[in-house]
């Protein structure tokens, strides 16, 4: 199972209007504290608040027409991408998540009109019960990552980046199952291999930064985090994600919640932007300072805004949280 540069622009194609073409804007105040030009990609910008809707839609894309419906596993995000691509062709949704999916997430997934099942705390559950589904009801499955149009749907982002601005020499990206960062990294090297493609994600189970380490899959135990569209494995039988990680990450790297924190405040104060613990990895990496040889330009992908108001609030009012047994303490934001 392979992904090609060509698959990506065929995607595109098949996104065109929808989905592609996420505002690249400046971060002045990123660009000062890393003494670099810092860009930020905003798929906060689209429809479902979350880049999964480039690779649903293009997966959406490839099915016959008489299938009966779909089906897929997801953290919330993906979900919104499938219930919004199902909507659009008249499809049946059912989408699986685990308990440990905000409340945010189940109700927007339901106002686009799709079924939600809730099975367990973990997405391997999720994944069961999505294939369950895909067997016993004949719903095409639609894979969160593990999937070759799914991940070239994401590398449509690598894609936009280079066009707007050929010179960027880094780009940061929040890695889960690793679709977006492979998918992008694949787009961006295959017209400039020069490029250093770094993914970030939460210490707190970090499945794909311990399965390069291990150089298999690794199974980690999923815990409540600011980054829960970061949570779950990448799949024992991972077919795809890991082997594009493998060949195209230059890196990856961890933050804490207390840094995920900080990086969410500071998207809120300076850049003005309202953005999920998830989406704010990447930008937690730079404000670190951890990015080994750091050379701009870079650009970060903000890769969703999709989270629970009165937790935000919290957040970036100094309030403690609490996360499963995890005390965050508040802190309030310090320019
Ligand atoms: C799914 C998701 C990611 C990670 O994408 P993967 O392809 O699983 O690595 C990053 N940010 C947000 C907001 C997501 O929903």
């Amino acid at each position: 199972m392979t992904v090609t540069f060509a698959d990506i622009l065929a995607a595109r194609n098949v996104i065109r209007g929808v989905a592609d073409m996420t505002p690249l804007v400046p971060s002045p105040h990123l660009t000062e504290r890393t003494g670099n030009e810092v860009l930020l990609k905003l798929e906060t910008m689209q429809p479902t608040g979350a880049f999964k809707l480039r690779g649903a839609l293009n997966a959406m894309a490839a099915l016959p027409d008489d299938v009966e419906g779909v089906t897929c596993c997801s953290t919330g995000n993906h979900g919104q991408g499938v219930a919004y691509a199902a909507r659009a062709r008249g499809l049946r949704a059912v989408v699986c998540m685990s308990s440990l999916v905000p409340r945010a997430k189940v109700e927007r997934i339901e106002a686009l009109g799709a079924e939600v099942h809730i099975s367990g705390a973990s997405q391997d559950e999720a994944d069961t019960e999505s294939l369950r589904l895909a067997a016993e009801e004949g719903l095409a499955l639609i894979p969160p990552f593990d999937d070759p149009r799914v991940v070239a749907g994401q590398g449509t982002i690598g894609f936009e980046l280079i066009e707007a601005r050929p010179d960027i020499a880094t780009i940061v990206v929040p890695l889960s199952g690793g679709g977006l960062a492979g998918g992008i990294a694949l787009a961006a090297k295959s017209a400039n291999p020069a490029i250093r493609v770094v993914g970030v994600s939460m210490d707190r189970g970090p499945a794909m930064h311990l399965s390069l380490a291990a150089g298999h899959p690794v199974e980690v135990e999923e815990v409540p985090s600011l980054a829960d569209s970061l949570g779950g494995g990448i799949g024992s039988d991972n077919r795809l994600t890991l082997g594009l990680c493998q060949a195209h990450l230059d890196d990856t790297l961890l933050v804490s919640e207390e840094e995920i924190r900080d990086a969410m405040q500071a998207l809120f104060f300076e850049d003005r932007l309202v953005v999920e613990g998830g989406g704010s990895v990447g930008v937690a990496a730079l404000l670190t300072g951890r990015i080994a040889d750091l050379a701009g330009p870079v650009a970060v992908i903000v890769s969703g805004r999709n989270l629970d108001t009165a937790e935000f609030l919290k957040l970036i009012s100094g309030e403690d949280l609490l996360l499963g047994d995890y005390l965050l303490k508040g802190a309030p934001y310090e320019p």
